[in-house]
Order: C-alpha cells, then sequence, then structure tokens
C-alpha cells in the first residue's frame, strides 16, 4: 500500500503560498510514522521555480497552461487521475477557498473520506481538528485507505516546511484537459488601501471585543504610540468600524508585524490564517478558552478596556512623553 503523504501546493501571482508550507511541516511528521514519502503536488505553467525551498522528497509537476492560475475543472482533472492511480495514504489541501473547492468536490467524486480544518498531526496517524470555528480541538485518527484533509495555520510554523535543498522534480504527464467549462478571465488586484498593513512593523489589531466604532480611537492612540497601525478582524471590517484595507486574515491580508496585539479577537482559524507568521502574537481576551491564546506567545485575560488606555501611557512616558 502507497503511505507517501501527498501535499498540493498553492501558490498565487509567482509565489508559493504560506499554507502549503505549513502542509509540507505537518506532512513530514506524518511520513515518520507512515514510512512513505512527502511529494508535493505542484500544478502550474512554466511552475518548476516554485518547487526551490519546498521540504519535500520529491515534487510531482504538471505543467500545462490550462493549470497556470487555479481552476477547480482543470484541477479536478488533474487530481482525480492522480489520486485514484497512486492512492496515497494522505493527501493535504489549504483550508482555503482553492484548497477546500478541490478537497470537498474529491472526496464525493472519489469516494474518499475528507477531515477538514486540521491544525496538527502526530507520527501515530492522529489528527487534532479545529472544529466550530475554532472553539473545539478534536482529536481522531486518520481514516484509510486514503484520507483526503484540509489544513488551517497555526500548528506548524512555515520554516518548518523550508528546505534549503531543492527536491527532485518529476514531471508527470498532464491528463487531457480538454472541453473546459471554466477558465481565468482575468486577475482583479485588491486595492492597496490607505496603509498596508501587511508592511507595518507593530500591529494594534482590534475584535468584536472593542464593541463599538466609538472606541476604535483607543486602538488608534495605541498604535500612534507604539509607532504601528490599527487592524481588526471581519466583524470590526463588517460593521464599518474599519476600512477593508485593515482585515487580517482568509478574506483580508496575511500580516507578518514583529508584534501583533490581538485585542478582542477569540481567534477563529479564518483570521489566524492572516497573523501565524507574525514575530510575537500577544492576546487579550477575557474568556480564558479562547483560541487566539493558542497561537499567542504572551497572553492575559485582562479586560481590554482595563489595559489599553494605561499602556498607551506607559508607552508614551517610556518614550519620554
Ligand atoms: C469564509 C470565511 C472567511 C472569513 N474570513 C475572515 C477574515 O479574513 N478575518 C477574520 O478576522 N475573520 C474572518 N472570518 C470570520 C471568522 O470566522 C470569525 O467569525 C471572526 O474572526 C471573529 O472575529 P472576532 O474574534 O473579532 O469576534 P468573536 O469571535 O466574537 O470574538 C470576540 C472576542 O472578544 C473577547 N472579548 C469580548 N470583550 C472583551 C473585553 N472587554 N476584553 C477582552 N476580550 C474581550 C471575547 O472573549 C471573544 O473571544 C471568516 C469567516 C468565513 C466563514
Amino acid at each position: 500500500m502507497n503511505q507517501d503523504i501527498y501535499v498540493v501546493i498553492e501558490h498565487l501571482r509567482g509565489k508559493v503560498t504560506e499554507i502549503s508550507f505549513v502542509m509540507l511541516a505537518g506532512a513530514r511528521e506524518l511520513a515518520k510514522g507512515s514510512g512513505g514519502n512527502v511529494a508535493a503536488v505542484l500544478l502550474g505553467h512554466n511552475a518548476q521555480g516554485l518547487a526551490g525551498n519546498l521540504a519535500a522528497d520529491k515534487v510531482l509537476y504538471f505543467d500545462h497552461s490550462a493549470l497556470a492560475e487555479f481552476t477547480s475543472d482543470a484541477f479536478q482533472k488533474v487530481l482525480t487521475e492522480l489520486i485514484s492511480k497512486d492512492q496515497p495514504r494522505v493527501v493535504l489541501f489549504g483550508s482555503t477557498s482553492i484548497g477546500t473547492d478541490m478537497a470537498s468536490t474529491l472526496s464525493i467524486k472519489l469516494g474518499l473520506p475528507l477531515v477538514s480544518s486540521c491544525r496538527s498531526f502526530s507520527a501515530d496517524g492522529k489528527f487534532v481538528s479545529q472544529i466550530c470555528g475554532g472553539k473545539i480541538m478534536a482529536e481522531g485518527d486518520l481514516p484509510g485507505p486514503t484520507a483526503l484533509v484540509t489544513m488551517v495555520p497555526g500548528g506548524y510554523k512555515a520554516e518548518q516546511g523550508q528546505s534549503a535543498q531543492s527536491p527532485a522534480i518529476t514531471q508527470v504527464e498532464v491528463p487531457a484537459l480538454e472541453s473546459l467549462r471554466v477558465t481565468l478571465a482575468n486577475y482583479i488586484e485588491p486595492e492597496a488601501g490607505d496603509v498596508d498593513i501587511a508592511k507595518e512593523p507593530i500591529l494594534v489589531s482590534v475584535g468584536r471585543g472593542i464593541q463599538n466604532k466609538d472606541n476604535i480611537v483607543l486602538a488608534e492612540e495605541l498604535a500612534q504610540a507604539l509607532g504601528g497601525a490599527v487592524s481588526g478582524s471581519r466583524p470590526v471590517i463588517d460593521q464599518g468600524w474599519l476600512a477593508t484595507s485593515r482585515l487580517v486574515g482568509k478574506s483580508g491580508k496575511s500580516v507578518k508585524p514583529k508584534v501583533y496585539l490581538a485585542l478582542g479577537i477569540s481567534g477563529a482559524p479564518e483570521h489566524v490564517e492572516g497573523i501565524t507568521n507574525s514575530d510575537t502574537i500577544i492576546a487579550i481576551n477575557t474568556d480564558p478558552a479562547a483560541p487566539i491564546f493558542g497561537v499567542a506567545k504572551y497572553g492575559s485575560e485582562i479586560d481590554l478596556f482595563d489595559l489599553i488606555e494605561v499602556l498607551t501611557e506607559k508607552v508614551k512616558q517610556s518614550k519620554g512623553g
């Protein structure tokens, strides 16, 4: 039986996405127990260069102009054939719009079990999955013979899935990609917005716990004192308390500040996805069970309103007023 762990690499505009490296790190853990290899499955066009730093034993590369950008139609055709033929032990997808699209349809098409929102694995084939929006961690055994899995960030650092040594690339024949029903017409870049939160060294990020728009000024004062900017979680943006350009997470931006101060943010997987590359995450949340504490280096259960103004004052004082 094939004990290999396959990782379906996601890439966008010529760059491998962070979740792909996180998946490779998870795959390495699983491969320790299965005894198989970690194979990165790369679909693209003239995209061999993307394989350079993938921490995989081998790369299965499919090159075709119809695979240059993700479309459900073309990718399904390639992966259906690959998985049915090779029957690997596990196939990992990102818990992203692309990964969820592929994993769920392949699960139905191939009649294979799908485990969603996995955060980490152990060598004996157990998984930990973040369910109910990250409020519950469920543990289980990966079903067989082939398990399809979607993975959320948070369990591994992206660097763990990177390697200085280039893996061996095997170019695999692409099945006939005729009569595709979906093609990419155009790629629309999101608007840059006022501040690029992806480039800020310090982010004071607010969640629903900030309560209302009038309180945003408290976060702005703290951010200003620290020399950073304000960002927020989805409810804060949806209610119009902050501009869309300040959204952190799956539907917003991935950020990598030196310090990410999360005030009143629960730490749902869709939010955490955007903060895992921060150097230091500090979480302030009154709920000790909030999942944000699982990714934070430092945390406090203090009420954010008991902290924020005092902290702003202290920072100002330490900078000499
Ligand atoms: C397809 C999809 C995409 C999504 N994309 C994103 C995304 O890009 N970014 C994103 O953020 N979300 C996204 N979401 C939403 C996400 O699932 C969560 O609903 C959202 O992140 C929750 O935001 P929150 O943590 O601010 O709110 P909540 O989950 O309501 O958490 C508020 C937290 O504040 C704490 N709190 C309350 N009062 C205080 C206080 N006084 N002091 C300290 N702590 C306090 C509470 O204990 C609680 O943990 C997406 C969801 C879906 C389905």
